[in-house]
């Protein structure tokens, strides 16, 4: 069969809000032309970002009704400590109400002052947890992921070379661990190869530093090193999971991801002292070692969860989903970064609306404009979050302008994927009559969640 389906059916369904131009129209303009500000009620499709954004199962739901509400020994999280080991193999499970929480507690026992961490790319929370510890965050990508228009089969690998130049420049005492984000958030979900993690754990074996994966999207990665590294065709997801797992000493995780789940994450290290210290923060500030932060149904909803993600019919539509939104662009002549994915679509703004500088936010009137189109909610990745000026109020753009289209975990079907295409194309074909922006209004830090804008 050529034609891929949704491998579900749907038992419980919620409304989703149609609404006219006119109307969207003044719901944006109300939101200062920020589509952060739009309340969720006004947006027919909302690909803002796949975390903590998916539709769980009928299963999951059960399990939510049959959870075991004990504050410690549930036995929900018993089965939730089984069920990450039996993935990961890692000795100690810490649970953590979310990522940055799991991120948080781990950087408060290895981070400080004085210390460097190396990653792929470390996705924004994670820089911000290890910088506020004291410690230095590196991002090593290498050469093709910088490359948006470079199609190639592991765009989300670390530069193993850079990271052994890193090392002996600050020398191995300072580095109290590398990690590797699989896949690479930052750099459009390109997935790391089994080779790339295996050659790092080798490198830094050398040097005694441990390797810790941000797994938040290990299953996506593990479908596409089975799809594309040699030797890995016939191997189950679980079992590439294992592997990419026995090559690291602990990892972080964001179940908000491939824990097909609303929240939760955890620490795991097979490191007996880490994990006592980070027992030790746990419970001063998420909570007691059998549910961190967590109601326990939550833990519940997670272990079938995370069960359920190592479905290979799930992550073929998964992937296949967002390849689809990606072909139908590509077929149209709509620039995106490529080759998709394993979260989402980001359009290529700089070719989009080359007309528009980057000074004048050419992501954020895309992004205006497919809200306008077709209530789709989508966010500007470039120089609204990463541009300034600098002192001689000259500007210094983002190094690439998206705008990214994250497509939530077995949310929208096909011919929703289908109306957000349409809705992009029609923008595209009168892309001319975009229009420059400026800010009016911005916060000290992380502007793009509040700031306000105009036309020019
Ligand atoms: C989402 C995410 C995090 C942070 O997790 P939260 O659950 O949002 O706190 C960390 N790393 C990566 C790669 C992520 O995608």
């Amino acid at each position: 069969m050529k034609s891929f389906i949704e491998p579900f059916k749907i038992k419980a369904i919620e409304e989703i809000p149609i609404t006219t131009r006119q109307e969207r129209e003044e719901y944006l303009k109300k939101a200062n032309f920020n589509p952060f500000s739009l309340r969720s009620e006004h947006i027919t499709i909302d690909l803002l970002t796949d975390s903590g954004t998916t539709a769980m199962s009928s299963k999951q739901w059960a399990a939510i009704m049959d959870g075991d509400e004990s504050y410690a020994g549930s036995r929900n999280w018993f089965e939730f400590e089984e069920t990450i080991r039996d993935i990961t193999g890692f000795k100690h499970i810490i649970p953590t109400h979310q990522g940055r929480a799991a991120e948080k507690i781990l950087f408060s026992v290895i981070g400080g002052v004085g210390k460097i961490i190396p990653n792929n790319t470390h996705f924004d929370t994670t820089r911000g947890n290890l910088e506020f510890s004291g410690a230095i965050a590196i991002d090593l990508p290498s050469a093709e992921g910088k490359d948006p228009a470079l199609r190639a089969d592991f765009k989300g690998n670390i530069d193993l070379i850079g990271l052994e130049k890193l090392i002996q420049e600050k020398g191995k005492e300072n580095i109290p661990i590398a990690m590797i984000t699989i896949t690479n958030n930052s750099g459009g979900g390109q997935p790391v190869s089994m080779e790339n993690i295996r050659k790092a754990k080798e490198l830094l074996n050398k040097y005694d530093i441990p390797l810790y994966l941000d797994s938040c999207r290990f299953a996506e990665n593990a479908y596409f090193i089975k799809q594309r590294e040699k030797g890995y065709e016939n191997k189950t997801i679980k079992e590439i999971a294992r592997e990419m797992f026995s090559y690291a000493d602990g990892a972080t995780m964001s179940s908000k991801k491939d824990g097909l789940s609303n929240t939760g994450g955890y620490i795991a290290t097979n490191d007996d002292k880490v994990a006592e210290k980070a027992k030790t923060i746990l419970i001063v500030t998420e909570g007691f070692i059998t549910y961190g932060g967590l109601a326990r149904r939550d833990l519940a909803a997670l272990s079938q969860g995370f069960r359920e993600v190592l479905n290979e019919n799930y992550l073929e539509y998964r992937v296949g989903q967002v390849r689809y939104l990606g072909d139908l662009l590509l077929e149209a002549g709509v620039p995106i970064l490529e080759p998709t994915g394993g979260h989402g679509v980001y359009l290529d703004a700089k070719r989009f609306a080359p007309h528009i500088s980057p000074e004048f936010f050419p992501g954020q009137a895309i992004s205006c404009e497919i809200y306008l189109e077709g209530g789709v909610r989508a966010c500007e990745i470039g120089s609204v979050m990463f541009g300034s000026y600098d002192e001689n109020g000259q500007f210094n753009p983002a190094l690439m302008e998206l705008v990214r289209l994250a497509i939530p975990r077995r949310v929208y079907t096909k011919s929703h994927i289908e109306f957000i295409a349409e809705s992009i194309i029609n923008v595209y074909k009168r892309r001319e009559s975009l229009r420059p922006m400026k800010i009016t209004w911005q916060a000290e830090f992380l502007r793009h969640f509040t700031a306000k804008f105009d036309y020019v």
